[in-house]
């Protein structure tokens, strides 16, 4: 079973502000395209078996993508689709805003500290983990660093998690993106609590970071907590299992200490929803 954990859905004009795109696009070499329609979506998702689709509300980074085109999505393709939520505990009621969108067919949580400019055991974030926790509903955390100009880093590092992993022992999350470049934090994290997992979307073209991070996993042995994701419209699936594909090659040609290809394959082929709670 091939399942992408981490996938976006907005329209670039309407859900993501002008700062926004000026500060992604200062990142590159020349202007990208990040405009998903649900039929763009259903199109890069061909490859995979399931997949978890999220918007995302942060308005201090100038992102407000409605849960309401989430969930018309993610109810037109029950059967592959999850969709998330996204809560902003700076600014929603955060019980009623779960309830809401639980009932509209929303079946975990996104956030992100750093784009919505919270430190994750704030007293306002408090009532979002417990009610989840209540609830069964699992999160993904954008828990690393961004292109945002705005966006303070002094809220994201993995290691912040810790505390909420121990107030709240039975929420399952997922750290984005390994928690880049807090590889090492989100590894020594994953290994104490059973309940945090992070995804490898949007690593492969970063590849000796994704080498020695894989690597520095496999020597502390949490490998098997590692989820498949894209990111994207960031990047498709397919380039991003050939990305990851070819940093046991690129050990092995380097004549580096070894990745085996089966971790590789575990981690593309894991079954991501059954861990998360979600079926
Ligand atoms: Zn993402």
């Amino acid at each position: 079973m091939l399942i992408d954990c981490h996938t976006h859905l907005w329209r670039q004009s309407e859900h993501l502000s002008d700062e926004f795109l000026a500060d992604a696009n200062r990142m590159r070499e020349e202007p990208i395209d990040i405009d998903v329609t649900p039929d763009k979506h259903w199109q890069a998702m061909e490859p995979v078996d399931r997949c978890i689709v999220f918007g995302f509300r942060a308005a201090h980074s100038g992102i407000d993508v409605p849960d309401e085109l989430i969930a018309g999505y993610a109810n037109a393709h029950p059967e592959k689709v999850v969709g998330f939520m996204s809560i902003d505990p700076t600014r929603d009621n955060v019980e009623e805003e779960i309830e809401r969108r639980m009932a509209m067919g929303l079946r975990g949580i996104k956030v992100g500290p750093i784009y919505q400019n919270f430190r994750p055991m704030h007293e306002h974030a408090q009532p979002m983990w417990r009610k989840a926790e209540k609830l069964g509903l699992p999160f993904t955390v954008h828990q690393g660093t961004t292109f945002t100009r705005v966006s303070p880093l002094k809220y994201a590092n993995p290691i912040q998690l810790e505390d909420v992993a121990l107030a709240y022992p039975e929420v399952r999350m997922v750290i984005a993106h390994l928690g880049h470049p807090w590889e090492l934090e989100t590894i020594v994290l994953i290994r104490k609590q059973p309940n945090i997992y992070a995804d490898l979307s949007a690593l492969w073209y970063r590849p000796w970071q994704l080498y020695n991070s894989l690597r520095l996993a496999y020597e502390y042995g949490v490998t098997h907590k590692l989820f498949f994701g894209t990111d994207f419209p960031v990047a498709s699936v397919e380039d991003s299992i050939n990305g990851l594909r070819e940093i046991p090659a690129l050990a092995r040609r380097a004549n580096l200490p070894e990745i085996p290809e089966e971790l590789v394959e575990g981690i593309i082929y894991r079954d991501t929803l059954s861990l998360l709670g979600l079926h």
